[in-house]
């Protein structure tokens, strides 16, 4: 039995102040059923750490370095994260892909060094509108997904997966139940191919969830929680959506 998971993705926004009272509420808000966690901009690692260190809360980074450490100017490797006791790193959000010019293979090696450090990678796949309405969905994301795959073996079990269709990313259009849950038994299908992974493997959905959207989503067979962008920085819509999971 998958443990549904919730995330939140702080994205570039944030400020100390701003941020202790917000992990305040959703300290405060708990127990939840679900799991739940927090992807902040990593020069705020340091104080959610110390604010969240034994609650239920966990809490990440949004993207990783593929390297060990070495001259990479601005960024910062998963043994750096592992210091801060991160239990989470985005990779291959689809901004990182988009305005970084992430390929599959680099957020391949990206999920590797952060499993290798102790971190579960939340691999970010999804298509752009165009894709969708040429028919290439399910093309797209079994694509990126079979990199990571490639890379990883075995260890695909131990990741985190999300589909974050492009067009439903920060745009208030959200996929319809029916159209997430397509694409994640699809995905689900393809991570048969690796060990026990189809049982395993979380698959979130990410796109404009909100506190009135959550339920249905995730009422979903195949939805396993959720990534959640702009309504993560709101206590109420985010601690409502948590509920929703569990
Ligand atoms: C995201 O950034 O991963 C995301 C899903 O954003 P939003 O919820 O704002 O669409």
């Amino acid at each position: 039995m998958r443990r549904k998971l919730v995330v939140g993705n702080w994205k570039m926004h944030g400020s100390r102040a701003a941020n202790a009272g917000l992990l305040a509420a959703i300290v405060g808000a708990r127990p939840y059923g679900a799991e739940v966690a927090v992807c902040v901009p990593c020069v705020f690692l340091g104080d959610t750490a110390a604010q969240l260190a034994g609650s239920e809360v966990q809490w990440g980074a949004q993207d990783v370095s593929a390297h060990a450490q070495g001259a990479y100017t601005g960024e910062v490797s998963a043994a750096m994260l592992a210091e801060y006791a991160c239990r989470f790193a985005l990779v291959g959000h689809s901004e990182r892909r988009q305005y970084h010019a992430e390929s599959d293979e680099l957020v391949a090696a990206k999920a590797q060094a952060a499993l290798a450090q102790g971190i579960t990678p939340i691999v970010c796949v999804g298509e752009t509108l165009g894709q969708r309405d040429a028919g290439l969905t399910e093309a797209v994301v079994a694509r990126q997904l079979a990199a990571v795959a490639q890379a990883l073996g075995a260890r695909l079990a131990d990741i985190v997966l999300a589909y974050e269709p492009v067009w439903a990313i920060g745009t208030g259009r959200t996929a319809t139940p029916a159209q997430a849950q397509s694409v994640h038994a699809a995905l689900r299908m393809q991570l048969q191919t690796a060990g026990d992974a189809a049982a395993r493997v979380r698959v979130l959905y990410g796109g404009s969830v909100k506190a009135d959207n959550a339920a249905e989503l995730l009422a979903m067979p195949d939805i396993d929680g959720a990534l959640v962008g702009g309504a993560s920085l709101k206590a109420a819509e985010f601690i409502a959506i948590c509920r929703a999971a569990g």
